[in-house]
């Protein structure tokens, strides 16, 4: 039965769909909302999302919005009033200097994404990711073709990537480096110097384009946020990814842009006009607001920092506190990524944990706490933890965690 069912499946879909993985951090979260709708007191550590509610000057932009009917088809690439606000985010927070058709807003920085490389890479290109990435980048990669070039970092680095290593990995066909700072699923920063480092490399290569993910870079312990585009040598080919997901607890509203080389910006909103014709008129207008928003000063925002900060201490001392784990201290985002491996080998009842599959099922089954598997990221050493969720629960979560981690023989 099992057997025929998988063979009309493979008649019926196509092998672009067929040879991709889903999304781990989607299916972990899908995974402890069904266990809990069963009645199981799971905590999720699983998503990485803001439990903070929208700030309410954005709601009440929202509610304006359908006030005045903005319901209609937006511009493809967003509406002008957006796209020149996210310009003076960029002057504001990051002294870069784009014009409004440099910026596409797409639905989530996901769909950015996916755009950028749809637009970038032929079948065969290779992209450089290093590794641990955050899960959908590899997929995305592969369902344009391209060829993902793993290039493993350290935890002793903090995760980071040497410009050595970057070089040794470009070759002819390498046309893409795609990288999150700070970074899902670690929480490391790349500082001013390493960026630097990392453009020198790109600026030989001329054929080479840079995916700087910045979704993350409100969520910062360490100080100012820097970015790859401030560099003038490579600023033609950087592609600065951000939204308001994470900074601003928008995670719903589903808005994420580029500011882009015109060339790409161009090729992003044609195809844009192809596959959503534009993100939602509504969301797009709460977003205005989001970005007048200076970091610097907002309340809604440095509360939220403040807060995460706390929680980081935290996990951290309970985590260091867990024997046989790998811990770094993170210095922006919401994840913990500790290396868990030294349990590898260990069984309970019966059951060995061989890999960060199991130990993300063990714990979800065993602890009631659902992780990511570090597989998803490309480091199978290390499961993820988001700590965005109260200080109880991962309080809670981490007793847990430490239980069953003992309870491995
Ligand atoms: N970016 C978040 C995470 O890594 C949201 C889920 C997703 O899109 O992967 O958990």
């Amino acid at each position: 039965m099992q057997h025929h069912l998988k063979i009309s499946i493979m008649n019926i879909l196509s092998n672009r769909i067929l040879n991709m993985a889903e999304s781990e951090t989607l299916a972990m979260t899908a995974k402890a909302r069904e266990l809990k709708a069963q009645g199981k007191d799971v905590i999720s550590l699983s998503i990485g999302e803001p439990d903070f509610n929208t700030p309410e000057t954005v709601k009440e932009a929202a509610k304006q919005a359908i006030d005045d009917n903005f319901t209609h088809y937006p511009p493809v690439p967003g509406y002008p009033d957006l796209r020149q606000a996210v310009c003076d985010k960029f002057k504001r927070d990051n002294n870069l200097d784009f014009t409004p058709e440099q910026i596409v807003v797409s639905t989530g920085a996901k769909q950015s994404i996916y755009q950028l490389v749809q637009c970038l890479v032929n079948p065969g290109d290779e992209v450089i990711i290093p590794t641990p990435f955050w899960v959908s980048y590899k997929e995305i990669v592969r369902v344009a073709e391209g060829k993902c070039v793993y290039v493993k970092t350290s935890i002793e680095n903090d995760f980071k990537v040497t410009p050595q290593q970057l070089e040794a990995a470009i070759t002819p066909k390498t046309k893409l480096i795609m990288f999150s700072s700070p970074s899902n699923p670690t929480g490391m920063l790349y500082t001013k110097e390493e960026l630097k480092g990392i453009a020198d490399v790109v600026a030989k290569h001329e054929n080479l384009f840079v995916m700087a993910d910045e979704i993350y870079e409100h969520i910062n312990f360490v100080g100012k946020h820097e970015s790859i585009a401030q560099f003038p040598e490579v600023k033609d080919r950087v592609i600065t990814v951000n939204g308001v997901a994470k900074g601003f607890a928008m995670t719903g509203w589903r808005i994420g842009f580029i500011a882009a080389p015109l060339v790409i910006a161009k090729a992003c909103n044609k195809l844009q006009g192809q596959v959503t014709s534009a993100t939602c008129s509504i969301a797009q207008k709460a977003t205005v607001r989001a970005m007048q928003m200076d970091p610097a000063t907002s309340e809604d925002i440095i509360n939220m920092r403040n807060i995460f900060r706390q929680r980081r201490d935290m996990v951290y001392k309970l985590l260091c506190d867990i024997p046989g784990l790998k811990v770094r201290l993170p210095q922006g985002a919401f994840y913990f990524f500790p290396d868990v491996s030294s349990y590898y080998g260990k069984s309970f009842n019966g059951k060995k944990i061989e890999n960060s599959t199991d130990m993300a099922f063990y714990l979800l089954n065993e602890a009631n706490v659902a992780t990511v598997m570090g597989s998803a990221f490309g480091d199978d050493d290390c499961i993820r933890l988001s700590y965005a969720t109260s200080e109880e629960l991962l309080r809670e979560a981490l007793r847990l965690i430490k239980e069953a981690l003992a309870n491995l023989k």
